[in-house]
């Protein structure tokens, strides 16, 4: 951290400043130029609010340059993080996983037959919300304790690992047989439950904030890593701008950045970042040519009749079809669809 000082600032201010920064266990370096001073900060300083040290009056201006994330800081972990859920393996050179299913679970009938159909054309993993967020408090809210039943069965039925959204912490003890808890973009900022899952030992599927930057992002993750959970899938669903053609704006330069940045494995969900059906399969093959771990692909027996998102769900057929190409682009780009 940079930090540039006021003209005309006087030794007994730059001396407070100094003892004060002496709290945070970091070695700073006066450096007086002709015109102007600045103190250079060395160590870790992701416990430096940035905000309380530009408050100072004898400040000028600050800068990182260091990036206020640790855990899932890529400098300081460099190699890919690799994440097992029964067997299957996301992340590092493994695999492309393909988690698909409904975006509700409506009824049990529904759930199973889109799980056999999406197991049959090659998905790795079942995904279903039981618990969902709703713009309007009228619209469905989801199955709930008895959703998470349902895809249970599916798991049984299919073999695939069950993928589903936490809403509330108080919900906890119900996903403890849940293989993957999604935390949704409208949650993606909601440090309680972030700090909670980070204190319990399954994957989490984090989902990046409705008009999230890639920073709070990975600031999301370092919440549930501080905690102890290093088991973060990172997911890029889009945002939201002025844009109103498609759902939200899909962000694919996000993939090769955040790789950049972390070690964490990194989905692409093309149903909830573009809002239309026929968009989601071009959408996927250019996720897959960007280089993300996984996809998360909407999938509905009968769009037409599905309690939510229909617009943006695609039909077991439309999905097999799509999951030939899909797979076609990951033998190109050296990451087959497996679901070991
Ligand atoms: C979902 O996956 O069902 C969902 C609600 O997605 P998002 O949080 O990305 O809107
Ligand atoms: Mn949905």
């Amino acid at each position: 951290m940079v930090i540039v000082l006021k003209d005309g600032a006087t030794k007994k201010q730059i001396d407070e400043l100094m003892d004060w920064l002496t709290r945070f266990d970091v070695k700073s370096n006066l450096v007086e130029g002709v015109h102007s001073k600045i103190i250079g900060l060395i160590g870790d300083t992701t416990s430096i609010d940035v905000d309380a040290v530009q408050a100072k009056p004898v400040v000028e201006t600050v800068k990182r340059v260091q990036e206020p994330y640790k855990n899932a800081n890529r400098r300081f972990h460099p190699e890919d993080t690799v994440i097992e859920v029964r067997g299957q393996k996301i992340g590092g050179k493994n695999g492309l996983a393909v988690i698909a299913g409904p975006c509700s679970v409506e009824t049990e009938e529904q759930t199973i037959k889109t799980a056999i159909a999406v197991k049959e054309a090659g998905a790795t993993m079942l995904r279903g919300g039981a618990f969902k967020p709703r713009t309007s408090p009228y619209a469905f809210q989801g199955l709930g304790k008895e959703g998470i039943e349902i895809l249970k069965k599916a798991r049984e039925e299919t073999g695939l690992p069950i993928v589903t959204e936490i809403m509330d912490t108080t919900d906890l003890d119900l996903f403890s047989d849940v293989d993957i808890i999604q935390v949704g973009a409208r949650n993606s900022q909601n440090f309680a439950l972030l700090k909670a899952l980070g204190r319990c030992d399954k994957p989490i599927l984090l989902k990046r904030g409705l008009s999230g930057t890639l920073q709070e992002l990975l600031m999301s993750a370092e919440y549930i890593m501080s905690e102890g959970n290093s088991k973060v899938i990172l997911c890029e669903r889009g945002v939201r701008t002025y844009e109103t053609a498609t759902r939200n704006i899909l962000d694919l330069a996000a993939v090769p950045l955040l790789k950049q940045k972390t070690h964490l494995p990194i989905t692409i969900d093309p149903s909830h970042a573009t809002g239309i059906a026929s968009l989601v399969e071009p959408c996927a093959l250019g996720a897959i040519a960007v280089g993300c771990d996984a996809l998360e692909i909407e999938v509905h027996i009968d769009p037409a009749h599905a309690w939510s998102d229909g617009a943006q769900s695609l039909t077991p057929e439309q999905f097999k079809a799509t999951m030939e190409k899909l797979r076609a682009m990951a033998e190109f780009c050296g990451r087959p669809i497996s679901a070991k």
